[in-house]
C-alpha cells in the first residue's frame, strides 16, 4: 500500500462543512419540497469551478440538478446520486433550529445532515476534486441532485430516467442507504446497501349488513369481519427467505464476531429455525435481533382502520390499510394474490381490495468491479475493517436505476460516533447531526473510490 496514496482530506473540512451548513440552511421540506433553491444554490456553486450544470423541474419549485465530468469511454460511467429534500422537522422538539446547519461539539446538525444533505455535500465536493486535481477519467462520473425522494422519487429520480434518460442514466450509481459502520466486537463493519424490499400498500375493505346496536345477531357487522382480517394478516409469518445480500451479511458478521458465530451458522444451515434463533439472539442483542428479523421474510403490517359511524348503528362497511414489505425474488402482484388466498376462508366475497402504491424489490450483486473497489479502499483507510452488503427495509431512488439496470450501491462511509442503534435512529430523528470527521472521512473515501473505479 502506497502511504501517499490514501489519506484523509483535512485540507477540504471547511469547505464540505461550509456547503453542508449552506444546504440544511435552504429549507427543503417534502411537502412541499421548494428542491429548486437547493438545486439554483449547488449550479451557482458548481460554476464557479467551472461546471455545466442543468435543472430540471417536475413542477414550479420541484428541481433536480445533474452536471457531468466526461471520461475518454474507456470504462462504464458512474452517477453521484443524493435527494435534497427531508423529512418535517419540529423545531420545538430540538435543541437547535433544524435549519440553522450551525457547527458545533464537532457536528453540522439540521434536518437532512444524515438524510442525505451530508452524502450531497460529500459528492458535490468529489466532483469538485476530480476536477482540480484534473484526474484522467476513463468513464463519465455524473452527479444529480434530485426532488422528492421523501415521498416517493415519482417527481424527482423517477421523473428525471423516464424523460431525461440520457441525462442521467449511469452503468454505475452510488447513492444513501449504506456506508455507516456497524461496530462489532473486534472491529467495525462498513456496510453497502445492495437490496432494497419493496413495498405493498394496500386497503381491504369489508361489508357487511347494517343494523340496530341493541340487535347484533339481525345484523352482519362488517368490523367483526375485518377484526378476523387484521388477525390473519397481522399475525402471518411467510415463509424464511435469505437473499444473497442477507446471507453475505449474516457470514460477514458471524465471521468477525464469534458471539455471533454460533447464532448466525445454525441460521444459515437451518433457516426454518431462524425465528427460534432470533429469540435466543434477542435475550443478548435485542437490537441486533430485531433489526434481521424483517430482512428474512415479507412482512404485513395493519397501520390504519376505519369502521363505524354512530355508537347504535352496526357498520356496514368497515376498511383498513397494510403496510407490506417484500423481499427480492418476491413481486407484488403475486403477493397480493397469495393476501387474498391467505383471507379466503373469510367471506370472500364480502371483501375487496384497493392497491394504494407498490415498488418492487431491487437487489444488486457484490460481484463488481465498484464493490471490490469499495472494499480495498476501506481497507486502507482502515486496515482490520470488515465491508457486508446489506438489505435495507425502506426504499431509496436506487431502485429506479436497478430497474434500468444500474448496479446501485448504499454507500456514505460513516464511521461511528454513537452507539450503532442511536446513529440509525438520528435519520429523521429529533437533533439529527454529522460528525465533520465524517465528512472529512465521506468526502476522503468516496473521492478514493471514484478516483481509482474511473481511472
Ligand atoms: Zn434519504
Amino acid at each position: 500500500m502506497n502511504e501517499m496514496q490514501v489519506k484523509l482530506l483535512k485540507e477540504v473540512e471547511e469547505e464540505v462543512t461550509h456547503l453542508l451548513s449552506d444546504l440544511i440552511h435552504i429549507n427543503t421540506t417534502n411537502p412541499p419540497g421548494n428542491e429548486t433553491e437547493a438545486t439554483k444554490y449547488l449550479a451557482e456553486h458548481l460554476s464557479k469551478e467551472g461546471f455545466k450544470c442543468e435543472l430540471y423541474e417536475s413542477a414550479p419549485g420541484r428541481g433536480s440538478v445533474i452536471t457531468r465530468l466526461k471520461g475518454t469511454g474507456e470504462k462504464p460511467s458512474l452517477l453521484l446520486l443524493s435527494h435534497l429534500d427531508v423529512v418535517v422537522a419540529n423545531a420545538e422538539e430540538w435543541s437547535v433550529d433544524p435549519f440553522s446547519g450551525v457547527v458545533k461539539d464537532g457536528f453540522v446538525w439540521g434536518r437532512g445532515a444524515l438524510d442525505m444533505k451530508g452524502m450531497t455535500a460529500i459528492e458535490v465536493m468529489t466532483m469538485k476534486l476530480l476536477k482540480r486535481n484534473n484526474v484522467k477519467l476513463k468513464g463519465d462520473v455524473l452527479l444529480a441532485a434530485t426532488a422528492d425522494e421523501e415521498q416517493d422519487g415519482l417527481a424527482g429520480a423517477d421523473y428525471l430516467l423516464r424523460n431525461y434518460p440520457q441525462k442521467i442514466f449511469a452503468d454505475y450509481v452510488l447513492n444513501e442507504g449504506g456506508g455507516l459502520a456497524i461496530p462489532t466486537q473486534s472491529k467495525n463493519v462498513y456496510t453497502v446497501q445492495t437490496a432494497e424490499k419493496g413495498i405493498l400498500w394496500f386497503k381491504v375493505k369489508a361489508k357487511g349488513t347494517p343494523g340496530h346496536g341493541s340487535m347484533p345477531d339481525v345484523a352482519d357487522n362488517a368490523i367483526m369481519r375485518m377484526n378476523k382480517v387484521v388477525d390473519k394478516l397481522g399475525n402471518y409469518r411467510s415463509q424464511i427467505l435469505l437473499v444473497p445480500t442477507v446471507k453475505q451479511f449474516l457470514n460477514g458478521l458471524a465471521g468477525e464476531d464469534a458471539s455471533l458465530q454460533q447464532f448466525f451458522s445454525r441460521l444459515l444451515a437451518n433457516p426454518a429455525l431462524s425465528d427460534q434463533v432470533l429469540d435466543e439472539l434477542a435475550k443478548t442483542a435485542k437490537p441486533l435481533a430485531e433489526e434481521i428479523r424483517p430482512r428474512i421474510r415479507m412482512t404485513i403490517t395493519p397501520t390504519i382502520i376505519h369502521g363505524g359511524v354512530k355508537e347504535n348503528v352496526i357498520p356496514s362497511e368497515c376498511e383498513a390499510v397494510f403496510d407490506c414489505r417484500i423481499l427480492p425474488g418476491q413481486n407484488t402482484t403475486e403477493t397480493l394474490q397469495l393476501i387474498k388466498n391467505l383471507l379466503k376462508d373469510i367471506d370472500a366475497e364480502k371483501l375487496t381490495f384497493e392497491e394504494i402504491q407498490k415498488n418492487e424489490p431491487s437487489e444488486s450483486l457484490t460481484e463488481t468491479p465498484l464493490y471490490d473497489v469499495i472494499k480495498s479502499v476501506l481497507e486502507e483507510f482502515e486496515p482490520n475493517c470488515g465491508v457486508t452488503p446489506m438489505l435495507m427495509t425502506g426504499g431509496t431512488d436506487s431502485r429506479f436505476f436497478r430497474k434500468m439496470g444500474s448496479v446501485c450501491y448504499g454507500f456514505q462511509p460513516m464511521r461511528p460516533d454513537k452507539p450503532y442503534d442511536e446513529i440509525v435512529k438520528r435519520e429523521h430523528g429529533i437533533d439529527e447531526r454529522i460528525s465533520v470527521e465524517n465528512l472529512v472521512f465521506g468526502t476522503s473515501v468516496l473521492y478514493e473510490v471514484v478516483k481509482r473505479f474511473m481511472s
